[in-house]
């Protein structure tokens, strides 16, 4: 996943061009900037690479799904439908927003199971934020059409699959705002750094102008312009988006290496008949940044940890036991534990939700093993590490 694996003489020639002209803004400054737009620019190459009309930089991920869920208008009383199976940023946004988040199951794909979204479509809800986890996707054409049926928006939080595609869709550009991150563990980087894109102008002007304190960007002085609405600053800096030009350049190159590194492991794992691979709904669109499967039980995954710890195989997630990503262990959210007083319809949503439990989804995550795919390895260490991982799961269901 992590293209701070391929850092190297491209980002520091990037950042040599902002260095040397000690613009660090990304609006204003034009007579000393000696043609140098960095954020400009790689808007342009996210539009060009995921084939979408706009893109909008922020400073995160998480920044980039606060402002998509503002650009559509989403806030205090309004539910957002999200999967149990996601990282915390997903709710952090929607609280932000003073919206209610409405956690819903998720199938042997990993992300939103669409039966599980429609029975929770309320008067209430505004919106499904979809999440295409550990580099693959939802079922798109369902969750769209159930979007479309009921009058709601899809957000796509694309963040962990960053160059995937459905149906030759780039991930991000399918539903009606989208969203990257480029913290320094994506597939590609900028430090720290997220994208908003959308085929909705209007929805990209105010996103725009929001990411900027509510500048109009009219005209050329800054200092004349007005501001429509209240926005705030999620500006990135030129440094940031000056290594995401150079990064995101390699992209075709970091896809066809966890590619070939993904295939290389599955097809030695493919000879353990117990083992299922996780639903992949567009194989070819698979980004490749993590191979995760199934144990045949809870206790058995349980085993496989171990045994990977004993055969050295690291960059492994069993996602059950971690309070990043799995609803099980969110404590900090079930006891509704803030700085600062939420509104009474978010609090009565958490205690209910604290008391909920998620059968379909403890089942599935319980049996989960994810692994991480580096861009680093050799071929020579792909194959020693897959031949380790099967023993280590052999010796567990033998
Ligand atoms: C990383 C990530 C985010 C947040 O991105 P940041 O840039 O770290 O704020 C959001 N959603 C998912 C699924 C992520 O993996």
């Amino acid at each position: 996943m992590p293209g701070f694996e391929l850092y190297g003489n491209e980002e520091r020639k990037e950042l040599q061009d902002v260095l040397d002209n000690g613009v660090l803004m990304r609006y204003g400054f034009d007579g000393m900037r000696n043609g140098h737009w960095k954020a400009k620019e790689l808007e342009k190459l996210i539009e060009q690479k995921f084939q979408v009309k706009h893109a909008q930089l922020t400073t995160s991920g998480t920044t980039a799904l606060n402002v998509a869920l503002s650009v559509l208008g989403i806030g205090y009383g309004d539910e957002v439908i999200l999967p149990t199976f996601t990282f915390v940023a997903s709710f952090e946004a929607i609280l932000m927003a003073g919206a209610i988040p409405v956690f819903v199951d998720v199938d042997e794909s990993l992300t939103l199971d669409p039966i599980a979204v429609e029975k929770a479509i309320t008067p209430k809800t505004k919106a499904i934020m979809v999440v295409q986890m550990c580099g693959s996707m939802a079922e798109m054409d369902t969750l769209m059409a159930i979007a479309k049926k009921h009058n709601i928006k899809l957000v796509e939080d694309a963040c962990q699959a960053i160059g995937g595609t459905y149906k030759g869709k780039v991930l991000g550009s399918i539903g009606h705002a989208g969203c990257f991150s480029f913290d320094y563990v994506k597939t590609i980087t900028c430090g720290e750094g997220g994208a908003m894109v959308t085929n909705d102008t209007e929805l990209y002007n105010l996103a725009d102008n929001l990411t900027d304190h509510g500048h109009d960007h009219i005209g050329s002085d800054r200092g004349a312009e007005t501001h429509p609405f209240i926005g705030y600053n999620y500006r990135i800096s030129e440094l940031h988006a000056a290594v995401g030009v150079a990064q995101i350049r390699k992209l075709d190159t970091i896809l066809e290496i966890q590619r070939r590194n993904k295939k290389i492991i599955k097809d030695i794992l493919s000879e353990i008949p117990e083992l299922k691979f996780r639903k992949i709904y567009d194989l070819a669109g698979d980004n490749a940044s993590f191979l995760s499967f199934f144990m045949p039980s809870i206790e058995q995954n349980n085993q496989l940890v171990t045994a990977f710890k004993t055969n050295g195989v690291g960059e492994f997630w069993n996602y059950y036991d971690n309070n990043w990503h799995y609803i099980r262990r969110w404590n900090h959210l079930k006891e509704a534990k803030f700085l600062y007083p939420i509104s009474a319809e978010v609090k009565l949503a958490l205690q209910k939700f604290s008391m909920q439990t998620f059968h379909q989804s403890d089942d599935i995550m319980g049996r989960n093993m994810s692994t991480l795919i580096k861009l680093s390895w050799t071929e020579e260490e792909v194959n020693i590490r897959a031949q380790k991982m099967a023993q280590a799961i052999k010796s567990v269901l033998n």
